[in-house]
């Protein structure tokens, strides 16, 4: 009944995507648990042993398997956001899942070739191919941050040391306001009567064309391996958020000027074992607790939104308080959950197949 891309009732999109197995499992013997079946949209995973075998299916708007390109994902998930982006609508992608499955790969994917690139570089081409083709006045401003601990942490941030908001979170951090005006608390969300909700002090570029703002991208990427390295963070439990906000201005057949703007986050999420049943144990506290804050309120946000409840608990966190413009009304929302193939994986890939079906319309 659903098989109209799942837009029903909802603005919510869910894709699955199973990673191939890799060289390492293939070593010790490890077999698939878990198969898919695209054009029926559906992921079966087989599990249990002898009388206590189990199988389960279950239905997505879009299911990927392990032959699936880095094309065929973006167009099937991203690339009709960048048309209501410029139409002046605000989207959202998530990729959710256990660390290891993928996330990354699918949104940044490998930058130093263009059949590599994930979704955000694929979105980048996308935007500007458009824009230029239009031949409008346009602008493209780019931002890029990270919230870890339910802190936000400017990813494009400038620095002597090019290494971004790591530096001063570990200067900061120990001794207080130090070089770097104190912002090792991160930066701060306020919400702003005409713009909306804002960062403050984020840097937010502007960006030319594709090339650059591919460089841009990478950028980012190298700040935040470099802060998560010198911070001793363990960067499966932060979350990356990539934000392209166009505004283009054209005159219509009355002669009147007309202002779009639109936006488009991408964001790759922190593992979800940081939510699931084995997540978190050895953790300090506080640590697990943010986490779980940013991901837990997301998943509360999705369940509120596909419910149609009235209130949606945006507020709960940095994350969903950052986003809560861009999730609900028309804007449109499109999950990737991404999974490991093999049985040692079976409860996350449980967890996050259940997760994922919560996500879909109802
Ligand atoms: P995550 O961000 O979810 O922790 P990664 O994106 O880092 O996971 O992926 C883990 C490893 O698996 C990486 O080496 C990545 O290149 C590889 N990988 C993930 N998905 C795929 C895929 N669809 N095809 C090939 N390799 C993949
Ligand atoms: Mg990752």
């Amino acid at each position: 009944a659903n098989s109209d891309c799942g837009q029903s009732g909802t603005n919510i999109q869910v894709a699955v995507r199973c990673r191939p197995i890799n060289a390492d499992e293939e070593k010790r013997g490890f077999v698939p648990i878990v198969s898919t079946d695209t054009e029926r949209r559906q992921v079966k995973i087989n599990y249990g042993q002898g009388l206590k075998k189990i199988t389960k299916n279950f239905n997505y708007d879009r299911v990927f398997g392990r032959f699936a390109t880095q094309e065929d994902v973006f167009k099937h998930t991203v690339a009709p956001m960048v048309d209501e982006v410029l139409a002046g609508f605000s989207c959202t992608a998530f990729a959710y899942g256990q660390t290891g499955t993928g996330k990354t790969h699918t949104m940044e994917g490998v930058l130093d070739s263009p059949k590599g690139y994930g979704i955000i570089p694929r979105a980048i081409l996308s935007m500007f191919e458009k824009l230029n083709a239009c031949a409008a006045d346009f602008t493209v401003r780019v931002s890029y941050l990270e919230i870890y601990q339910e802190n936000l942490e400017d990813l494009l941030e400038a620095s002597p040391h090019g290494l971004g908001a790591g530096s001063k979170a570990l200067t900061g951090g120990t001794h207080g306001a130090v070089a770097g005006g104190g912002k090792s608390k991160g930066l701060r969300l306020m919400e702003d009567v005409k713009k909306g909700v804002q960062v403050l002090g984020l840097e937010d570029v502007n960006c030319k064309d594709a090339a650059s703002t591919v460089a841009l991208l990478q950028r980012g990427v190298t700040n935040r391996q470099t802060a998560a390295t010198l911070c001793n963070k363990n960067s499966s439990r932060s979350h990356s958020v990539f934000t392209l906000k166009v505004v283009i201005k054209e005159t219509n057949d009355s002669g009147e000027e007309e202002v779009r703007a639109g936006q488009l986050n991408l964001v790759d999420l922190a593992g979800s074992e940081c939510i699931g049943r084995s997540g978190a144990k050895n953790e300090r506290a506080r640590e697990a607790g943010n986490i779980n804050q940013s991901l837990l309120t997301l998943g509360r946000c999705i369940t509120a939104l596909t419910e149609g409840h009235p209130h949606i608990p945006y507020r709960d966190s940095k994350l969903t308080r950052l986003l809560q413009e861009s999730l609900g009304g028309r804007a449109k929302t499109c999950i990737i959950a991404t999974l490991s193939p093999v049985a040692s994986n079976v409860d996350e890939t449980l967890s996050t197949l259940e997760y994922a079906l919560k996500a879909k319309s109802i």
